[in-house]
């Protein structure tokens, strides 16, 4: 394997951790190593590892059949769950990946609108679909004179995905308009994460959603909510938290259960586009795995046990998270911040106000001190993935946080030390 494994995101120098196998809170690695896990498999395991009912009905599923060239009745149970608590749902699709379920988004605006222009926001992450990776990581060497431009993410994207993805600048309504009344006749979507990972982990203000909800219907194109990573939020996603609700969403990670996992969800009208009932769909969202009963099954335990009441127990104790990793920059002195929502959190060495990618852009210094940080806790015990955006899961209690938060402080204290 070039590089020594597959996952670009899961590689380190001078080699990623092999792991054997994940209990709980913790996985443990082929050298008998024990990490407590704030990754979480970037954030799609919700319920850790080896939650019973998923390893039950994963286990009952495996002897019943793995995938079939036909439907189930567990993807009308899991697509009723969705339906039944998210507002704006009333049709769902499954597919395997996140990124499946952005590109699928994608093209349904773009069948339903007859445009095929997009829009997205500089520096959000939305899978590797060449459309959405545009200006993933635009540095200041990019920036020009302050309005965000196309940039190419991948080496060989065809100069046609940059023309046809307009970059926008996060929670800048007059920025946006500006950009936007230039296009606003070619565009299918403006597609929004409400809480962007890669973007710094900072919300979308509700008066910049608001905005873009109406910016959208006034102009003919759709209002796209990723959600892959955001709908562990809450029970009823992300976007729905707002007063503003999304034509499409797209989701994944934490309705697979650990399984592999995509989905798009929206009012009929919209999903409509998927529609095969009446001839050839405008879109003919297909894929070998999707819906397969081993992922869905995966999804119906892990939706299941995540009540409201769940959700809201897992939020507070990610509140408690951030608010002793705050202490903890203020009690070594280290100059950052500790933003996120729910059970997700990210360190910033980078004080002030964040509202955008550029402000949350690293200087060196910073990118320096977390990687030295994610190092130090990894030699201690910690699994944080490099980009310093960790999550919990239902089965850590207020003790698992305190033991990452300690080690978090030791290696703030070193680093402090070291650059006095
Ligand atoms: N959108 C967002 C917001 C994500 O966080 C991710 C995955 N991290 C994706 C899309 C792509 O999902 P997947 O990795 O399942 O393809």
């Amino acid at each position: 394997m070039p590089g020594g494994n597959t996952r670009t995101t899961v590689y380190a120098k001078p080699h990623p951790i092999y792991v054997k196998s994940g209990i709980g809170a913790r996985v443990v690695d082929v050298d008998g190593l024990t990490y407590l896990d704030l990754d979480n498999n970037f954030t799609a395991l919700i319920h850790g590892h080896g939650f019973t009912p998923i390893a039950e009905a994963l286990r009952e599923q495996a002897v019943f059949g793995t995938s079939f060239g036909a439907a189930t009745e567990f993807e009308v149970e899991l697509a009723e769950l969705l339906c039944e608590r998210v507002p704006y749902f009333e049709h769902v699709r499954f597919m395997n990946t996140g990124t499946e379920a952005v590109m699928n988004a994608v093209k349904a605006a773009r069948a339903l609108t007859g445009r095929y222009r997009i829009a997205k926001f500089e520096g959000a992450y939305h899978g590797s679909y060449d459309h959405v990776q545009v200006s993933l990581d635009s540095s200041p060497s990019n920036w020009g004179e302050g309005k965000p431009r196309p940039v190419a993410y991948d080496v060989g994207t065809p100069p046609s995905a940059l023309s046809e993805t307009v970059v926008l600048p996060f929670n800048d309504e007059d920025g946006c308009r500006a950009i936007l009344d230039v296009d606003k006749t070619e565009l299918a979507a403006i597609l929004i994460d409400p809480l962007p990972s890669r973007l710094g982990l900072i919300p979308a203000d509700p008066g910049f959603l608001r905005f873009l909800r109406d910016y959208t219907s006034d102009n003919g194109m759709l209002l796209i909510s990723d959600e892959v990573l955001s709908f562990r939020l809450g029970a009823e996603g992300a976007i729905s938290q707002s007063d503003v609700e999304a034509d499409l969403c797209a989701f994944g990670k934490i309705i697979g259960g650990g399984m592999p996992i995509g989905a798009v969800a929206g009012p009929r009208e919209f999903m409509a586009a998927f529609d095969p009932s009446k001839g050839k769909p405008a879109v003919s969202q297909a894929g070998t795995f999707s819906a397969n009963p081993m992922s869905l099954r995966a999804g119906l335990e892990a939706m299941r046990a995540m009540t409201p009441q769940r959700f809201e127990e897992i939020n507070e104790l990610g509140a408690y998270s951030r608010a002793q990793l705050s202490a903890c920059l203020s009690d070594t002195g280290v100059e950052g911040q500790v933003v996120g929502a729910g059970s997700l959190f990210k360190l910033h060495f980078k004080c002030g106000s964040l509202r955008n990618y550029r402000d949350t852009y690293p200087a060196d210094r910073a990118r320096q001190r977390l990687t030295r940080l994610v190092a130090f806790a990894r030699d201690n015990g910690i699994l944080l993935p490099a980009s310093g955006l960790g999550c919990l899961s239902t089965v850590m209690t207020q003790s698992d946080i305190d033991e990452f938060v300690d080690v978090l402080r030791n290696g703030l204290r070193i680093i402090a030390k070291e650059e006095s």
